[in-house]
């Protein structure tokens, strides 16, 4: 794939301690359009990132456009041709998480780019997002995109940049082009659909000509494409590691995992396609990581990591299922001979009736044979994910599961606890939850992490803050996006004071509105048509039909609990 005048020679001071050390897709300008391949956060885990990878590839694989990348620790230019932000055709971020909407507003204003899309002007870059954050709810970015992806890139973008292409060569307005893209599926223009409020309520949408809503999330077939690293760098956040997809989608839904709305169905690629992939990764690193939200569902698991044991590369997985693992002790060996040295496990609650709930299985029981079992097996450390803030608390149940499981192992720091708060999700099952009040999140946390510091267990956890603002813009809407204008100018992103005041504003308040935002009307992320748990709303309606008309049984659920 590489060309004599790749990136990687040319490379400028500075973005050479990067582009020395990276091997596989040499990025060149060979086409007559381009776009700034844009990552939210540090070079490191941009290039441990598969969907990045993805868009990376994409592009370049896209006749006459060309590439270049920008992260937040790379400075103001891109990595190998040292160009503004400004000076490309497309910007194009992928947003996974909703704190990363931060960092994509500071790379458009130091490019140089204005915020609004209103305020930008035929010269200024289109701007196009993707992502998880996107997928699941487009409006706290509306006001500064042109047009959203949603769902997968690959099943979006090759006929994206196909008709942008086609019309910006014809000297079409950026306006005649977003019209255009209006027809193509997964396209969400924001500009188009305006929400109307009456005080805080959404009341409905003015819709403009060729708006169909809500936008179906689009998905692709894996046997199309390859999902790997493409390019590798040894200095990734999964250090010396490189990646291959196996699967998208998951068998189980639990109730609130955004993962298994946005890559449902579960799909499978086949042995021959995986091999492929392994066999160019392999090239590269000792150390392959493989990756897919239902890993042990793939069929030719064993195949694959008999594969990776000739020759002779290490194994990591994700988060693998407890119930999957649960009495199939043949399992366990193959991972650990693969060499996987620390397994994670998602028990997230010690109450069994919760855990249940939240759709996660196995008994208190089940799950301490499981962790005994792991440890006897050889891995090094057993991680366990736990969620606070979960429905009626639990915290007391979760620390009485792990002292129980303390005192059968006796070696509290070969567990690892990480946990983090039950953020709903929009288009989960849990979308309506009634959130617990950011001070049952800080006792919490002081509880769990003190007790857990009695027991001798390591552990990790997430900031209620932070986690408290990411709640406020998972279940944001436009007027939320535009109070980020403000914060920016005020360095108040993650600051509680500075979001009181500019939430107050807007008659919401920041510890009550985000709990439970939308009782009544529409919500904003009824812009999107997921598929899963909101199928009651047709697949083929072209009607606007507002959010939460089908959710009744979800809402009453949560609440009876
Ligand atoms: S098993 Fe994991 S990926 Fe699957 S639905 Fe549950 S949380 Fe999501």
């Amino acid at each position: 794939m590489c060309r004599p005048s790749c990136a990687r020679r040319i490379g400028k001071r500075g973005s050479d301690e990067f582009l020395v050390k990276e091997k596989g897709l040499c990025l060149t300008r060979k086409g007559q359009y381009s776009i700034a391949l844009c990552f939210p956060g540090p070079y490191a885990l941009g290039m441990a990132h598969l969907g990045f990878q993805s868009l990376t590839r994409i592009v370049w694989e896209t006749p006459n456009f060309w590439g270049d990348r920008f992260f937040t620790d790379t400075g103001p230019s891109s990595l190998a041709f040292s160009l503004p932000l400004s000076a490309f055709h497309i910007v194009a971020f992928s947003l996974s998480f909703e704190l990363d909407i931060f960092p994509f507003l500071f790379m458009l204003r130091e490019g140089g780019i204005s915020l609004l899309t209103g305020e930008r002007t035929e010269r200024d870059p289109f701007v196009l997002v993707g992502g998880p954050v996107v997928t699941l709810n487009p409006e706290v970015v509306a006001p500064f995109v042109d047009c959203a992806v949603i769902g997968e890139g690959e099943a979006v973008l090759p006929a994206l940049f196909f008709l942008w292409s086609r019309l910006r060569g014809e000297g079409a307005s950026k306006r005649e082009v977003k019209e255009a893209l209006l027809s193509l599926p997964g396209v969400y223009v924001p500009e188009y659909c305006t929400p109307r409020y009456r005080g805080n309520v959404i009341k409905g949408w003015e819709i403009e000509r060729r708006v169909t809503l809500p936008v179906k999330r689009q998905w692709r077939d894996l046997e199309d494409f390859e999902t790997r690293t493409f390019i590798y760098t040894p200095s990734s956040h999964f250090k010396d590691t490189a990646l291959v997809e196996l699967n998208r989608g998951c068998r189980y839904r639990c109730r609130f995992c955004a993962g298994s709305c946005i890559y449902s169905p579960l799909r499978q690629r086949s042995f021959p396609l995986v091999l492929r992939m392994l066999n160019t990764v392999c090239e590269w690193s000792n150390k392959v990581g493989l990756v897919g939200s239902d890993v042990l569902s793939y069929p030719a698991l064993e195949e694959v990591i008999g594969f990776l044991r000739r020759r002779g590369k290490k194994l990591t997985i994700s988060s693998l299922s407890g119930r999957d693992l649960f009495e199939r002790e043949y399992l366990l060996r193959l991972l650990r001979e693969g060499g996987l040295e620390t397994i994670t496990l998602a028990p997230e609650s010690g109450d069994p009736s919760v855990r249940l709930f939240l759709g996660k299985g196995l008994a208190n029981d089940d799950w301490i044979e499981l962790v005994l079992e792991c440890l006897q097996k050889g891995f090094r450390r057993v991680k366990l994910y736990f969620m606070l803030g979960k429905p009626r608390g639990g915290v007391e149940e979760d620390l009485d599961f792990l002292r129980c499981l303390v005192e059968k192992i006796q070696s509290p720091s070969r567990l690892f606890v990480s946990y983090s708060f039950l953020v709903p999700k929009p288009h989960t099952f849990l979308e309506d939850l009634e959130v617990a009040s950011l001070d049952t999140w800080k006792k919490e946390k002081e509880v769990f992490e003190r007790e857990l510091r009695k027991m001798g267990i390591p552990f990790s956890g997430e900031s209620p803050r932070l986690s408290w603002i990411e709640l406020v813009l998972a279940r944001g809407d436009r007027k939320i996006g535009l109070c980020l204008l403000e914060l920016l100018e005020g360095r108040g992103f993650t600051s509680l004071p500075s979001w009181r005041k500019v939430l107050a504003r807007l008659g919401r308040d920041i510890e009550e509105w985000p709990r439970m935002p939308w009782r009544e009307g529409s919500k904003p992320w009824g812009v999107v048509h997921i598929g899963v748990w909101d199928s009651g709303r047709s697949l083929g309606s072209d009607e606007w039909q507002p959010a939460g008309e089908n959710q009744e049984g979800a809402r009453n659920h949560c609440l009876s609990l």
